[in-house]
């Protein structure tokens, strides 16, 4: 993202003409030296939050208790956070307070993993104290530091571990796997929603079936809400977490919805699957053509992701939603040209569920193609399918 870099350097400049230091730290230098696409570009200094902000026009104070500003550039907003290194921590969380520092090797040293500590100057020239470059290269995930001490810090830095060996494909390296063990049953003081957020992008990694793996050797899934079998997902590869988040369910049985929602998954997301597991279902169960008016295109890609990976030997639509629909009588529900207050004239009868249930057969019966979308059709057909039963049973 060459918006985000050319927006970080000119950031950059801008702080060495006001005689500040900054460089680019963490995610973006790590994945620019795996050739990975880069998101967020951090910059890093040893300015102070009101330094920063007497520097640049435009500013916002997006974490400023934690020594972060965003600038805006033209170019794109950039995230500066002055150099600190974490106060006591207390409760295998967040650290009581920050304390910020004027030398980048002490900001470096706070960070979680080798690759994440690896620091960018505008000529491009890196700073690496603690051989990130060559754990990359070895393609290791190795704490900075005394890997127990790191984990006892922040618990969450594990669960991170797992996440940066699915979205890589890396290994962890001996003695951070040994802590992890030590450590596994301190991410029950994690925030759930600190948690959800690391499985969203594993659930999305190119290889979350190491990823799990991982969860498994490093005893993180006892400690974890929810079952991780991590043959489960092998070959499992997705681009949206909430595919993940379904297959994930799909692994839970009956107390799925507990799992997610203590995961904290919105309203939304908890919609979401539970469609793409009634879509998956209907699979199984033998998708008819009213399938399509019930599913959306997404949950249907999912459905048909999660029977695939399963080798469902079931006959599967590949045609899309809009495809099938197109072919269909009718497609949406609203076409058909008769409503409840019809069947009510033309029955004679009193309101009830079966008002509900008789639209459902209709709309079954026009997108099977054996009722015409015709009012004087439907009328006989609720006529002889609804009254002459009612009265005569
Ligand atoms: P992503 O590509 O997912 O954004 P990232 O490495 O940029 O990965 P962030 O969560 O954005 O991860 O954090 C930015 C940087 O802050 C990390 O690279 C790391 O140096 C540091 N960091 C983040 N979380 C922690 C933590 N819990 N403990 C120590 N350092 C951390
Ligand atoms: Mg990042």
């Amino acid at each position: 993202n060459n918006k985000e870099w050319q927006a970080a350097f000119f950031v950059i400049e801008q702080l060495e003409e006001a005689g500040f230091e900054a460089v680019v730290v963490g995610g973006a230098v790590r994945d620019a030296l795996l050739d990975r696409p880069v998101h967020d570009v951090d910059v890093a200094t040893n300015a102070l939050p009101e330094e920063v902000k007497a520097v640049f026009k435009r500013t916002v104070d997006i974490g400023i208790q934690h020594g972060t500003v965003l600038v805006i550039v033209p170019a794109a907003p950039v995230e500066v956070t002055t150099y600190r290194t974490d106060g006591e921590y207390t409760d295998h969380r967040r650290p009581e307070a920050v304390h910020f520092v004027r030398s980048l090797k002490e900001d470096l040293q706070r960070r979680d993993f080798t690759m994440n500590a690896i620091a960018m100057r505008r000529d491009g020239s890196l700073v690496d104290y603690y051989g990130g470059q060559q754990d990359i290269e070895a393609r290791v995930i190795r704490a900075v530091g005394e890997a127990q001490v790191r984990f006892a810090e922040d618990a969450l830095r594990m669960l991170r571990a797992v996440r940066f060996s699915a979205q890589l494909g890396f290994s962890i390296e001996e003695t951070t796997l040994q802590a992890m063990q030590a450590k596994a049953a301190d991410i029950a003081f994690i925030a759930k929603e600190r948690l959800k957020a690391e499985l969203d992008k594993l659930w999305v990694g190119k290889d979350v079936y190491n990823g799990i793996k991982k969860l498994q050797e490093s005893d993180l899934a006892v400690f974890l809400t929810g079952d991780f079998h991590a043959e489960n997902w092998r070959g499992f590869c997705v681009q949206n977490k909430l595919f993940g988040w379904a297959y994930f369910a799909l692994s839970q049985g009956e107390k799925w919805p507990d799992v997610l929602r203590s995961y904290r998954l919105s309203n939304k997301e908890m919609a979401f699957v539970k469609s793409a597991l009634a879509a998956f279902h209907a699979f199984e169960s033998g998708w008819t053509n009213l399938d399509y008016f019930t599913f959306r295109e997404e949950e249907l890609e999912a459905a048909r992701y999660f029977a695939e990976f399963r080798q469902l030997d079931v006959p599967m639509p590949q045609e899309s939603i809009q495809e099938a629909q197109a072919k269909l009588p009718i497609r949406q529900r609203q076409e058909i040209v008769v409503n409840g207050m019809d069947l009510l004239k033309w029955s004679g009868q009193k309101r009830g569920p079966w008002v509900k249930e008789a639209l459902q057969s209709m709309l079954e019966a026009v997108v099977s193609g054996e009722l015409q979308n015709e009012r004087q059709q439907i009328k006989h057909w609720i006529e002889q399918t609804y009254i002459h039963k009612g009265e005569n049973p």
